[in-house]
C-alpha cells in the first residue's frame, strides 16, 4: 500500500511529506492506521544530529491507532484493536523481563538503533530503496508496520490524542515519580524543566499526593500550565532557582528533585535542590558523550540517592492501562498539556514550536482518526 510519512533525509534538513510504499506485515508483525501521533525532542535530536541515524527515517515514536492487519503469527492481537505504540517493546523472555524490569529489555536493541524491523529489514521503501522506521515506529506517517511486541492494547473509549503520549512522554514522566521515586505522600518535589515530560513528572507527583510540588522552566509562560498539571510553585530558571528551592523547603531541600532537561549544568545544579536523604532523578537525556561532575564525597556525607529512570521504568501492559483509566477518572489530565494539534503537512512547524520551549505537547492527528478521538 502507499502510505504519506514525514521523512528525514538529511541532517538539519526539514522533513518532507512524501509518499511511500508501505509492505504487508510479517512474521510477528500488524499493519497499524495511526489516528495521532506526538512530537517529542528525542525526534528532534534525530533531525539535529545528536541522535546519529541512518538515513533516510521516518520519523515519529509517539502514537496510537488501530490495528487494520495482522501477518502470520501474531498472537493476542486482532483487527480493531486500539492500540499505543511503545518505543521500548520486550520480549518477555529474558532476564530484565522475568524481573519485572520489562523497560530495560535490550532483546530489540540491534534493530531499534538500525531502524528496521526484527528481522533486519525495512517494510517502508521509496522507488525500491528502503527508507528506515524510527525505533520501529515510524509514526509520522498514516500508517506504519511495526512489530507486535510494541503493540499495548487500550480501551476504546481513551482519546486516541491521549492514548499516543502515553506512549513516550506522559510515561516516562508519571512512570518517573510512580515507579522509580515512588514520591511519597506529603512529600517536598521539584521539578526541572516543564515540557512534555516535566509537566508528566508534576503529574504523577500530584496524583502520588505530594505536598509541594516546584517547577523550574526557562519560559515563565509556563507558569499556569505547570500549576494547571498541579504545580505548587514556579520558579524561573537560573543561577538563583536551587537557592529558591531551598528556600521554599525550609532550607533542605526538596525531597526529590527530577531534572526533565538533559543539560549536565542543570544535573549538577540539581543535586543542590536536594535535601540530605534525598533523591536526584535524571529523566531527561543529555547526548551520549556528556559527563557531569558529582560531588561524591557530599553524595555520601548527605546520602543522596542519584538515579536514572528510562522510560518511566514502566511495564507497558500495565501501566498504559492504568495511565488511561486515571485520564477517564478525571486524576491525569493529560490532554491539558496538548498544546495544538497539527495535521501531517505541517510537522515543521510542529517541530518548530516545540523547539521555542513556550508551550505544552503538539500533537499530530490523521484523517478520519475514528471513534474515541476528541
Ligand atoms: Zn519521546
Ligand atoms: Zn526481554
Amino acid at each position: 500500500m502507499q502510505v504519506q510519512a514525514a521523512v528525514l533525509r538529511g541532517v538539519g534538513e526539514p522533513l518532507s511529506v512524501e509518499t511511500l510504499d508501505l509492505a504487508p506485515p510479517q512474521k510477528g508483525e500488524v499493519l497499524v492506521k495511526l489516528a495521532a501521533a506526538g512530537v517529542c525532542h528525542s525526534d528532534y535530536h534525530v533531525i539535529s544530529g545528536q541522535a546519529g541515524h541512518d538515513l533516510p527515517v521516518v520519523l515519529g515514536h509517539e502514537g496510537a491507532g488501530t490495528i487494520v492487519s495482522t501477518g502470520p503469527e501474531v498472537e493476542g492481537l486482532a483487527t480493531g484493536d486500539h492500540v499505543v505504540l511503545s518505543w521500548i517493546p520486550h520480549c518477555d523472555r529474558c532476564f530484565y523481563c522475568e524481573n519485572e524490569q520489562r523497560h530495560l529489555c535490550k532483546s530489540f536493541l540491534d534493530p531499534l538503533w538500525d531502524g528496521t524491523m526484527p528481522d533486519g529489514t525495512c517494510r517502508l521503501s521509496k522507488d525500491g530503496a528502503p527508507v528506515r522506521h524510527l525505533s520501529m515506529l515510524a509514526s509520522w506517517a498514516d500508517h506504519a508496520v511495526v512489530p507486535q511486541e510494541s503493540c499495548v492494547p487500550i480501551r476504546k473509549d481513551a482519546p486516541f490524542e491521549v492514548a499516543a503520549l502515553l506512549g513516550c512522554a506522559v510515561t516516562t514522566g508519571v512512570g518517573a515519580a510512580l515507579n522509580r521515586a515512588r514520591v511519597k505522600a506529603g512529600s517536598a518535589v521539584a521539578v526541572f524543566g516543564a515540557g512534555g515530560v516535566g509537566l508528566s513528572v508534576i503529574m504523577g507527583a500530584k496524583l502520588a499526593g505530594a505536598r509541594q510540588i516546584i517547577a523550574v522552566d526557562a519560559a515563565p509562560e509556563k507558569e499556569a500550565l505547570a500549576r494547571a498539571m498541579g504545580a505548587t510553585g514556579f520558579l524561573e530558571a537560573g543561577a538563583q532557582a536551587v537557592a529558591q528551592v531551598r528556600a521554599m523547603t525550609e532550607g533542605r531541600g526538596a525531597d526529590y528533585v527530577f531534572e526533565a532537561v538533559g543539560k549536565v549544568a542543570v544535573q549538577e545544579a540539581c543535586l543542590e535542590a536536594v535535601r540530605p536523604g534525598g533523591s536526584l532523578i535524571f529523566v531527561g537525556m543529555p547526548g551520549n558523550d556528556e559527563t557531569m561532575a558529582l560531588p561524591s564525597a557530599s553524595v555520601i556525607r548527605d546520602e543522596k540517592l542519584v538515579t536514572g529512570s528510562i522510560f518511566g521504568s514502566a511495564q507497558t501492559g500495565r501501566d498504559f492501562a492504568r495511565f488511561a483509566d486515571l485520564y477517564l477518572e478525571g486524576r491525569l489530565p493529560v490532554d491539558r498539556m496538548i498544546s495544538r494539534r497539527y495535521r501531517l503537512e505541517e510537522i515543521n512547524e510542529a517541530c518548530a514550536d516545540m523547539l521555542t520551549g513556550r508551550s505544552g505537547r503538539g500533537v499530530i492527528v490523521f484523517e478520519e482518526a475514528g471513534d474515541g478521538a476528541s
